[in-house]
Parts: C-alpha cells; structure tokens; sequence
C-alpha cells in the first residue's frame, strides 16, 4: 500500500481574516461569480464584510440561505441554485453541514470550493468528504471527493464569538484523532483516502492530542468570555486544520463509526457530532483494552472541558438491550471505519464495549462529582 497524505491547496487563520477572503480568491486565481451557501447566523457574521471587500474587488456574488441539513434532497436544491446562478466558485460558510453541502455542490459541478467555517466544531473543513444525512438527521453515507478544499479560510474573531459548545465538541472530535490514527497505523490499514499513513499524518495527529491537552481548559475559559487568545487560536487550529488534515490522511477507527451509531438513537440527535466522537473515543479504548489510567485521563479531560463520558451525557438514561444492538449493528457494518481496528468485531463486542465503556463513565463521574 503506498503511503497517501493529502490537504487543502491553503490555509488561512486568523482574527478578522474574512477582510482577506477576496485577496485570498484572486491570489488563487479564483474568479468569477461565487455563490455562498450560508447558514443564518454565517449570513449574519459575513455578508457585511463580503459587500464591502467583493465589491471593492469587483467579485460577483450571491448568498443562498442553507436549509440546515446536509442531504440529497438539500445538496440537489444547492446545485439548482449554483447552475442558475452560473457560479464559477462555491463558497461553504457555517457549521460542518453547510461546509459539507458545498462540498458536495462544488463536485457535482466540478467548480472550485472555499470552505469559511464560523465554528470549530468539527474536523469536516479541511476535507475532501462530506458526510450526508437523511432528511431528519440519520447518517446515510460519506461521499468522497477528487480533491480537498482550494481554500479553507478561519475567521478565529467569529468563531471565539460563537457558543463555546462548539468549541467543545470540536475538541471532542479533535480527541479521537490520535486514537484512531494511531489505530489505523498499527493495523496497517488504510486511512480514508486509502493510503498507508505518512509521518506527517502521525506527526499531526499527536501533536491534535497534546494540544487539546495543553490549551483546551484555557481556551474555553476564554471563549466564555467571548475573548480570543493565542490558547483559542491552537485550539482552533488544533480543531480544524490538525484534527481535519489528522483523520483524513491518519485514518478513522472505532470512535467515528460509534458516533455513526450513536445516529440511530433519536435521543442523540440534539447531541453535536463532536460530542458523540468523543464518547466513541472511550469506546475504543475500552474495545481496545487500553490501560485504564489511559482511559482515566482521557476521561479526566473530557470532564475538564465539559465533554460527554456517559450515554446520559448524550440524551440516553438508560441504554435497552435492543438500542444497543441498533448501534452495535450500524457501528460494525461493512465499509465502517470500525474495520480498521486491528481484531474482528462482532455486534456483541461493540454492545459490550458500549455497555462498559458507559459505566466507566458514570462511575468517574461519581467519584469526581
Ligand atoms: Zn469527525
């Protein structure tokens, strides 16, 4: 297998950096009409900058409101617009789904595609994937794309100004990348752009973990406060750009397909993506067998920051027999990213590793209460 790393043609980060978006088009010879599809509160935060610096640079453009829902039905209405629009680039501002839907609309007519995320609360900007939902939010499959974003452009003003639940969960996302990295790499198994993984994908996704570990207590006490900081600014990088570049050319294992489980559980749907990887994480390890102060610190973390250890955390108070099946079942099936494991899993070890994983959860947070 030959080893594959790939990555947005640039990346852009900093305070007020949408003042920049149009110079960064034009740098990388990105003309012509752009259609952004936004979601209200993106609309809100960008549209003023994008009169001012698109008109004084003569870029065409038009803004189209996102649905909320990255799903065929959505992604079909998106590539209406653009082709009606006659757009030459698509332009993804929001939340991961938005982001996503530009992705897809970008592919569908082979156009370039700007990814202007306004939260952190994924690792979806930075890839060439885009994770499609059924209309009323069950995962329905990912869709792979030729090439990763031409430009990924992170406003860190806007994002330290949005609910610090975003941060979070994209901190939860963050956290499963050296875990399932490591995994991928150890099984010898391909990552999601079906490469071997390189050094530098090994390389970022450990410094993702020692980031979050370093800065994410400081970040959020920050972001409380709407304040940004230089431990926002990692944090932020940590979330996107080494989380992003970390699970793609690193590769996913079992915390991403249990978060895919954890879909079919309707009392997860108010629950972020983020949220619901993170709870995978421990998962892992314990499907794993990690050493348990491994999973101790993991844990310590996550309750550091205020992410979910137990399925109570995620909206499910007592898990049935049968539910856990239901995940257990969509978790292991074929083409999962849970394959990457280095063992066999069986729907019965997964519902066990649930089970367990779940009363770690509950049994640290009754003696760290
Ligand atoms: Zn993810």
């Amino acid at each position: 297998m030959l080893k594959v790393f790939c990555s947005p043609a640039r990346y852009v980060q900093g305070r007020d950096a949408t003042l920049e978006l149009a110079a960064e088009l034009i740098r990388m010879g990105l003309t012509g009409h752009v259609l952004c599809i936004a979601g209200p509160s993106a609309r809100r935060q960008i549209e003023p900058t994008l009169i001012d610096t698109f008109g004084a640079h003569g870029i065409p453009f038009s803004i189209l409101d996102f649905a909320g829902q990255c799903s065929v039905p959505e992604i079909t209405r998106c590539r209406e617009a653009a082709e009606h629009a006659e757009a030459a680039v698509i332009l993804g501002a929001g939340g991961g789904k938005a982001l996503d839907t530009a992705r897809a609309v970008a592919n569908a007519l082979d156009l370039p595609v700007v990814c202007c995320p306004t939260v952190a609360a994924s690792d979806a900007p930075c890839s060439a994937l885009s994770v499609v939902y059924s209309p009323d939010g069950i995962f329905e499959k990912c869709l792979f794309y030729r090439r990763n974003p031409d430009l990924v452009l992170v406003d860190t003003a806007i994002i330290a100004r949005a609910p610090v639940r975003y941060l979070i969960a994209g901190m939860g996302d963050a956290l499963a990348t050296w875990f399932e990295a490591d995994t991928t790499h150890r099984a010898y198994k391909a990552n999601t752009v079906g490469g071997a993984v390189t050094l530098a994908a090994m390389g970022i996704a450990r410094l993702c973990y020692q980031t979050l570990l370093q800065d994410g207590q400081a970040a959020i006490a920050a972001v409380r406060e709407g304040a940004l900081t230089p431990a926002v600014e990692r944090i932020i990088e940590a979330n996107t750009l080494l989380s992003g570049l970390g699970f793609e050319s690193g590769g996913l294992a079992v915390a991403h397909a249990v978060h895919n489980g954890l879909t079919v559980a309707p009392q997860t749907h108010a629950y972020l993506h983020g949220e619901k990887v993170a709870f995978g994480t421990l998962v892992q390890l314990v499907l794993e067998d990690r050493d348990s102060t491994e999973i101790q610190d993991v844990m310590a973390f996550c309750r550091s920051v205020g992410l979910p250890i137990s399925l109570q955390d995620l909206g499910i108070a007592s898990l049935s027999s049968e539910q856990a099946r239901e995940i257990a079942e969509r978790a292991i099936a074929p083409g999962e990213s849970s394959h990457n494991e280095p063992f066999a899993l069986s729907v019965a070890d997964m519902q066990d590793a649930l089970f367990a994983a779940d009363a770690i959860g509950r049994d640290f947070a009754a003696r760290h209460a």
